[in-house]
């Protein structure tokens, strides 16, 4: 009954009705006791039926499939591809069924659509909140500093130097947030092109090692690899930005390590891929913190990681490229122990 077409309600409905008809004459023969010939019993019900069919039909074509079929078609063409083939729909179809199983589906999909447009406006406007309150602590330093030497600080030895020296310091880290900011754009709308290549990944974490070798003195801590006999090993991936997910780890080891402490890097066979970790004896991180340690701007001690002079970014920019390379990160820390960072790619 559920998927009748409109014909098949017209038949049916016609025909119960010219069934009627022929139980009503047999009835007033026999009642009336007027006999009426055979044919006019079953000529005025098959004649009842033919105009009856014709006649719903034209009528229901006019007021009423004529309108769903609009309505079926609209919806049908929204859906479809811009160069798709016009629908053809036939009265003999199950429109009613069909447009019902079309809007259903219809409404889902556009419930879908408003949530991610509606999530992805709410991320814009974060977005924005958190970047004009990240500039705005270095620019309102800079302020400070420099208002003071125009004032007359300038002529104060005791200062002006120093001063001079704290604006440069906050203008490096704007330089560094605009920097991160960029990056992070440029992944989040895929305008960053992969440069997939093979390469040596042993060879340029030993050159981000010796990039890092003074900041890390000057913490007194070590960058070592846990299995120094492995010399070489191809991976395929877009090596600066590797480089980069390198860097920014094995920065934040140096940054939250403890003095005197070691952060060492160990590559794990995994079949097709390889499994890198970066581990230090550090902070560490509390569990609660961890499952949105990799969203941008989120730092475990606010105050801590300003000093550092890191700009919140470095870790939202390490999971993009890892998600990237279709490949994974994680994380693993106990407070006051240390944290292991260990993210996998596509062995060459
Ligand atoms: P930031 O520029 O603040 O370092 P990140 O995105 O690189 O930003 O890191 C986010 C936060 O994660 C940091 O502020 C810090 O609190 C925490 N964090 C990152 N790496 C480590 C680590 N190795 N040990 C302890 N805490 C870490």
């Amino acid at each position: 009954m559920k998927n009748l077409s409109p014909k098949d309600l017209v038949f049916i409905v016609t025909g119960t009705l010219s069934f009627m008809l022929l139980v009503v004459l047999y009835a007033l023969t026999r009642l009336a006791g007027t006999e009426l010939p055979i044919w006019v019993i079953l000529g005025i019900p098959a004649i009842n039926f033919i105009i009856g069919y014709f006649l719903l039909s034209a009528l229901l074509e006019k007021f009423i499939y004529r309108r769903i079929k609009v309505i079926y078609k609209t919806i049908n063409n929204l859906k479809a591809p811009k160069n798709a083939q016009p629908l053809a729909v036939n009265i003999t179809d199950d429109i009613l069924g069909n447009v019902e199983r079309e809007v259903v589906d219809w409404t889902k999909r556009q419930t879908q659509e408003i949530e991610k447009l509606k999530s992805s406006d709410n991320y814009r406007k974060e977005f924005i909140g958190d970047v004009s309150h990240e500039l705005k602590t270095p620019i309102f330093n800079m302020q400070g500093y420099l208002h003071t030497l125009i004032d007359g600080g300038l002529y104060d030895e005791k200062i002006n130097k120093s001063y001079l020296y704290k604006a440069s310091l906050n203008l490096d880290r704007l330089g560094a947030i605009v920097e991160d900011l960029e990056t992070i754009s440029q992944l989040e709308t895929n305008a960053l092109m992969l440069d997939i290549r093979k390469f040596d990944f042993i060879r340029m974490a030993k050159e981000v090692l010796d990039s890092l070798e003074m900041q890390a003195d000057l913490r007194d801590i070590k960058l070592v690899f846990k299995d120094n006999t492995l010399k070489t090993l191809a991976v395929m991936g877009d090596k600066e930005r590797i480089r980069q997910v390198v860097t920014n780890l094995l920065t934040n080891s140096i940054k939250y390590g403890k003095a005197g402490g070691t952060t060492s890097v160990g590559i794990y066979d995994m079949h097709d891929n390889i499994l890198i970790e970066l581990t230090d004896n550090g902070i560490g991180i509390a569990e609660e913190h961890l499952p949105r340690l990799f969203e941008r701007f989120y730092r475990v001690d606010k105050s801590r990681a300003r000093d550092q002079g890191g700009t919140g970014l470095g870790l939202a920019i390490v999971k993009h490229i890892i998600e990237a390379h279709h490949q994974t990160i994680n994380v693993r820390s106990t407070v006051g122990v240390g944290s292991t960072f260990g993210f996998t790619l596509k062995k060459a």
